[in-house]
């Protein structure tokens, strides 16, 4: 089965085809011809799945689905939420984006530094839409650590370890991972495993 992944995100891609499988051939917007910036102009993270969901259904007709993930850290009142990917401003920095939470954490024990992402997969077939939701809790850790991964993973610690995703391999993160778990509700519902 073919479809497109409306992301130009290749860690993301990466990430869903390990728990996909090679069943499922995935193809980018790129693959297409497409090399924009696909629109995010929503208020909550569900909304922007699915705005990125339709953009690429209304633009090539074929079965797709969209990505969108935010980190919700409780001490910031739930921020960077929404703003998770433009959290230190344009461009899009995921380096200053982990310079900027650690900034605004300075000082805040351990037990105050709980987080969520929060990851939403929209689903567009033959126009109609479908949304997997997998949350992953944790903390926020005083300083980056790690190489693996990518975006926010070398400063979230996923709760029960003491290493952070960037510390983790593919196969660790995607067991306990947000995406993990949206992807893996995904693939129910693709192959009619739905119990
Ligand atoms: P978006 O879903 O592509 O809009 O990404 C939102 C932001 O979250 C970007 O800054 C990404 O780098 C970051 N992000 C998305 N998924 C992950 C993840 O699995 N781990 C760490 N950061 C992530």
């Amino acid at each position: 089965m073919t479809l497109i992944f409306a992301t130009c995100n290749r860690n993301k891609l990466i990430e869903v085809q390990r728990i996909l499988g090679p069943d499922f051939k995935l193809i980018l917007p790129s693959d297409l011809g497409y090399d924009e910036d696909i629109p995010e102009t929503h208020f909550t993270i569900k909304d922007n799945a699915m705005e990125k969901a339709s953009f690429v259904w209304d633009k090539f007709h074929q079965d797709c689905f969209a990505d969108d993930t935010g980190l919700c850290v409780d001490y910031l009142n739930g921020a960077p939420g929404v703003y998770t990917a433009r959290y230190a401003g344009e461009p899009k920095n995921p380096v200053e984006n982990v310079k900027k939470i650690l900034r605004e954490m300075e000082g805040v024990p351990f037990e105050q530094r709980t987080a969520r992402f929060v990851c939403d997969i929209a689903y567009v077939c033959q126009g109609e839409m479908l949304v997997f939701e997998g949350t992953c809790e944790g903390h926020i850790s005083f300083e980056p650590q790690g190489e693996l991964g990518f975006g926010y993973d070398p400063v979230f610690i996923p709760e029960g370890m003491d290493r952070t995703m960037a510390m983790l391999s593919l196969t660790e993160k995607n067991a306990i991972s947000h995406r993990g778990k949206a992807v893996d509700k995904f693939l129910c519902h693709l192959t009619g495993n739905r119990s």
